[in-house]
């Protein structure tokens, strides 16, 4: 173990949140130890502000119940204390220590671990002591401890020199551990991609062979990851990694299956292009900028399977499309479980792609006014884009102008449009006449 003293790190308290702060007094003030750990102590040293902040300490789930009267307890696998601060919560944690596999444990006992049979971790409740605790976290960098008492830093896993070398490096026997958990294998790759660091052979080697094992994690696990991963600026250096190891199609195998080794496919470059676009309008709306993810990324194998559905069935396109909603979206959801709310959002931005695509006389104000209008015109404009279609960049184009215009403009444009046939094409709905009559406007 190496002990870094407060004249040769850069922590310092002033740094950190007041509540964090507040929480370890009170937990060495009556004699616990207690320590900062984490992304916290892990973005201070890199000159970051911490996203949120981890405590660790020796007391008990039910000691800290009875310390904070601010408090919940929280979580089955992995039983963790929030103490809440209005708007900030600090995640306290007990020492996790080893653990020793026995047969004949008792699985309804909370408080020993407990693994499925392919050796996922499924309960991780034994206590024990620091040290312990540090090898039982993710990856070195993630292991540092930051005592207030005397403002030391303590290292018992190298975790220091990688985060000086920028080394992304697995604690223990890779395998293992991915097998325990195998959602280490997108947070490896998330802090490669945030922190633009290097993954240590011996920890990226097994990662596509096990990548298979993210299908024992279930959905809901997946969505959790799925919003740190591509909502915080670096969706696309992610995504790349996440290819490069194979695990971007466990996570989304309906679009791999239309991917290319050239990116050159529309669901190919409509990836690349919406996570660009996140990175850089990364905004604090979660449920806005997740729905438009997926709605843009899922957009294609949606047109795909409308137009499957037209040939079997031979039912217009309107009908099909609606259809094919629902199975995209429920395929979606089967390895990433995405919230009902989220749902309704994606559903809302396809169906007004039908709705916005034909420019109907005074409708076009009505159809502005709509709550996802801006969502939709995002996407649509996204797909003249991609497709390099001019008549999809001429309706895109009409739209952008229509927005910033003055009423007295817009009557002259809508008065234009009732001459213009410029775009009409029935099928895929693109259409720019007010004669057009299509009964999905009604
Ligand atoms: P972020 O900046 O994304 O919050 P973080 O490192 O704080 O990064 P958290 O998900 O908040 O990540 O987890 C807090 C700490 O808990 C990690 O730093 C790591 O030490 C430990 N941890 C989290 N998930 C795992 C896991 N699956 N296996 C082992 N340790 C984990
Ligand atoms: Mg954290």
């Amino acid at each position: 173990m190496i002990i870094i003293s407060h004249k040769s790190h850069n922590i310092y308290r002033k740094n950190i949140s007041q509540n964090a702060l507040k929480v370890l007094h009170r937990l060495n003030k009556l004699g616990y130890e207690a320590y900062l750990v984490g992304g916290s102590v892990r973005d201070l040293l890199l000159g970051k502000h911490p996203k949120d902040y981890d405590i660790t300490t020796n007391a008990t789930p039910e000691q800290l119940r009875k310390l904070f009267r601010n408090c919940r307890l929280i979580g089955r696998r992995f039983r963790l204390t929030h103490i809440i601060f209005g708007h900030e919560i600090i995640e306290v944690a007990t020492f996790r220590g080893h653990h020793i596999f026995n047969k004949a444990q008792k699985k309804t006992d909370k408080n020993t671990s407990q693994y499925s049979k392919n050796g996922m971790l499924l309960r991780d409740n034994i206590f024990g002591t620091i040290e312990d605790d540090a090898h039982r976290r993710d990856i070195t960098i993630n292991s540092l401890y930051y005592s207030i008492t005397d403002c030391t830093i303590r290292d018992y896993v190298g975790g220091l020199q990688d985060l000086k070398q920028g080394v992304i490096r697995l604690i223990g026997e890779p395998e293992m551990r991915y097998r325990e958990d195998p959602v280490r294998m997108l947070r490896v790759v998330r802090f490669a991609a945030k922190l633009n660091m290097h993954i240590a052979p011996e920890t990226a080697q097994p990662i596509p062979y096990l990548a298979i094992l993210l299908n024992n994690i279930p959905p809901a696990r997946l969505f959790e990851e799925f919003l740190k991963l591509f909502h915080n600026g670096y969706g696309y250096r992610t995504y790349l990694m996440l290819r490069k190891y194979k695990l971007f199609q466990l996570l989304f195998p309906t679009l791999t299956h239309y991917f290319t080794n050239e990116n050159g496919t529309p669901i190919d470059k409509m990836v690349i292009h919406v996570l660009k676009q996140a990175d850089e309008h990364n905004n604090n709306d979660i449920i806005l900028n997740t729905a438009c993810l997926f709605a843009a990324m899922f957009w294609y194998p949606q047109i795909e399977l409308t137009e499957q559905i037209i040939k079997k069935q031979n039912i217009l396109y309107y009908d099909a499309f609606l259809m094919a909603i629902n199975n995209t979206l429920s395929e979606a959801s089967k390895k990433i479980a995405i919230p009902k709310k989220i749902i309704t959002f994606i559903k809302d931005i396809w169906n007004l792609q039908l709705r916005i695509a034909c420019i109907h006389g005074k409708y076009a104000w009505k159809l502005m006014k709509h709550p996802k209008f801006h969502a939709a015109y995002n996407l649509l404009y996204s797909r003249a884009i991609i497709e390099n279609n001019s008549q999809l960049l001429y309706l895109a184009k009409w739209w952008q102008n229509f927005q910033i215009a003055t009423i007295h403009q817009q009557k002259i444009m809508l008065k234009d449009i009732s001459s213009d046939s410029t775009i009409i094409r029935s099928e895929n709905i693109y259409c720019l006449s007010n004669n057009y009559n299509n009964s999905i406007l009604i």
